[in-house]
């Protein structure tokens, strides 16, 4: 076949869509603009210490599970190492003084939660059948074929998942515990559909690990086998224009000057980055205008703490904690006076069996505009003023911290920390923002971003098509690629790739 695919970002899923196409015979370029790969799959390290900056945990990773079939087809396995998280709390919701363990498998997830809710048994079983529902809707998470159009059901994508709890339970509390570890993507009350939120905790209830030694392994791994089958990965590659003759997309323009042809074109940027690439009659203005108005989810700001040898135990759990019942839906609404009110901790994982955390995450929600009068600014060189704009909300978030767990603070060697500054200069994401492109039950089709653009051979990769997060940016890939290759084709070779006892969901 031998046709040139050009893809511009190596986060996941440009990584991904790159591995699929040279699998299938395409040749590859993978054009990164910054010095590392894999966007949010990055890892940092200072005085020896290393962080995760953007992906903390995967879910359905056992054999038979989801995750774990793609992570065969996509040959991650090998050199992937994983560290369960506590099978009975992988993640703790934290409201007030009281904490609720979220647990792994339906049943044990239910026989927890009813212990603090006695009367919610069949509350709490429905809540789970809804949620199996939702996930059942879409065929590439039962690896199976089809000839229709892969469509959720719009009950699911139509409804909030706030509206959802409340027709699932009238305990107000109850509906709070269940969208507890919101942060994963950002809710907000009256917008987030109900099926993203079925999504992830369908997918972290079935199985909860941390990657040992940092998500960057997936990362490297994808681009070892891209160029492994005779593609390119390349980094310091910013493009700076995609250009278009009268009828597709012929080459782009690297910053440097380069101009690199392909046959066709992926983009795993945001949307509105491509589109202002781009300067042709092919892209309607509605199409432009539709893309600069979406809303984006929200940012944050991340205090990564490096402990001292030896003395903070490793939590292997992951603690979502709100001061009041309120502060759980507060999101981007939060107040700037009383900042902050919750925040999400979490221990990452060096070594198998780990006694003792090296590292953690302390991260909080943060609107852009509180950083926005430091934009343009390079790292390292914002001054003053932002170092103790960090400073500050760093040591309030930490004060936080030892409230709930008392005692951290005296054995913190050293910290650092990312404000949506950061992100927006190390992903290129839109205003820092976590996932991108924010979804609306209310506007559902205004806030979809298809794979397919009005430039026949250019593409859209990443999580603001289908959706975020590990396995919501994976099966976007698969999306993106079957525009090439067809679905059903990359879902029989991923179900081929499965090893002999099948799968079990
Ligand atoms: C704080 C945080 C925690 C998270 N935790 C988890 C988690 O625990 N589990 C989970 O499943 N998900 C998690 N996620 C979400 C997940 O990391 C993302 O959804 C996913 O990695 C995004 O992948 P992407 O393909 O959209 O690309 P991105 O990661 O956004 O990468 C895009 C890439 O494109 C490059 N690029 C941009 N412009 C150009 C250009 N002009 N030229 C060349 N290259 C360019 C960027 O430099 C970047 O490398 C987290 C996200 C955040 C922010």
């Amino acid at each position: 076949m031998d046709k040139h695919i050009v893809i511009i970002g190596s986060g996941l899923g440009g990584l991904t869509c790159g591995y699929i196409l040279a699998k299938n015979g395409y040749k590859v370029t993978v054009l990164e603009k910054g010095a590392q790969l894999g966007g949010c799959l990055q890892t940092f390290v200072r005085r020896g210490a290393k962080f995760e900056t953007g992906m903390h945990y995967i879910g359905c990773i056992e054999e038979g599970q989801l995750l774990h079939s793609f992570f065969r087809y996509l040959n991650l396995l090998p050199s992937l190492r994983l560290s369960s998280l506590n099978t009975q709390a992988y993640d703790i919701i934290s409201i007030g003084s009281e904490r609720y363990p979220f647990a792994n498998g339906v049943e044990n997830f239910t026989e927890q939660l009813v212990r603090y809710f006695p009367n919610e048994r069949k509350n709490l079983e429905n809540y789970w059948q809804a949620i199996k529902e939702a996930t059942a809707s879409s065929p590439i998470h039962s690896l199976s074929t089809t000839n229709e159009p892969i469509v959720l059901n719009p009950a699911h994508i139509k409804q909030s998942y706030d509206a959802f709890l409340a027709g699932i339970t009238g305990n107000e509390l109850l509906q709070l515990v269940l969208a507890g570890n919101l942060p994963l993507y950002a809710g907000e009350r009256g917008k987030t559909p109900m099926y993203i939120p079925a999504f992830i905790n369908d997918f972290y209830n079935r199985s909860a690990y941390r990657i040992v030694g940092g998500s960057e392994i997936i990362a490297h791994s994808l681009a070892q086998s891209i160029r492994a089958m005779g593609g390119e990965v390349l980094t310091k590659a910013e493009v700076a224009k995609i250009n278009c003759n009268d009828t597709k997309a012929t080459s782009v323009t690297l910053k440097t000057g380069d101009e690199i042809q392909g046959d066709y074109f992926i983009s795993n940027m945001h949307p509105a980055r491509m589109v202002e690439m781009l300067n042709t009659n092919l892209i309607r203005k509605s199409y432009s205008t539709r893309i600069g108005e979406l809303t984006n989810t929200i940012s944050n700001f991340t205090v990564y703490i490096q402990f001292k040898k030896d003395t903070v135990p490793y939590l292997n759990s992951n603690l979502y904690h709100y001061e009041t019942p309120a502060d759980v839906w507060k999101g981007k609404n939060y107040d700037t006076a009383t900042y902050p009110k919750s925040f999400l901790y979490m221990h990452l994982c060096a070594a198998e069996n780990q006694q003792f955390a090296h590292t953690a995450v302390l991260i909080g929600y943060m609107n852009f505009d509180e950083v926005a009068q430091w934009q343009g600014t390079k790292v390292g060189q914002r001054g003053e003023n932002y170092e103790n704009f960090k400073c500050e909300k760093a040591e309030k978030l930490l004060t936080l911290l030892e409230k709930q767990m008392p005692g951290t603070r005296e054995y913190i060697e050293h910290y650092y920390t990312s404000s949506p500054l950061t992100y927006l200069d190390y992903t290129g994401t839109e205003q820092g923002s976590m996932y991108g492109v924010l979804r609306d039950c209310n506007s559902s089709i205004h806030s979809l971003v298809s794979q397919r653009t009005r430039i026949p051979n250019l593409f859209q990769t990443g999580q603001n098509v289908n959706s975020h997060g590990i396995l919501g940016v994976i099966i976007g890939s698969i999306l993106t690629s079957g525009e090439l290759l067809g679905v059903n084709h990359i879902v029989r070779q991923i179900s081929n790739s499965s090893n002999a006892n099948g799968r079990r969901m």
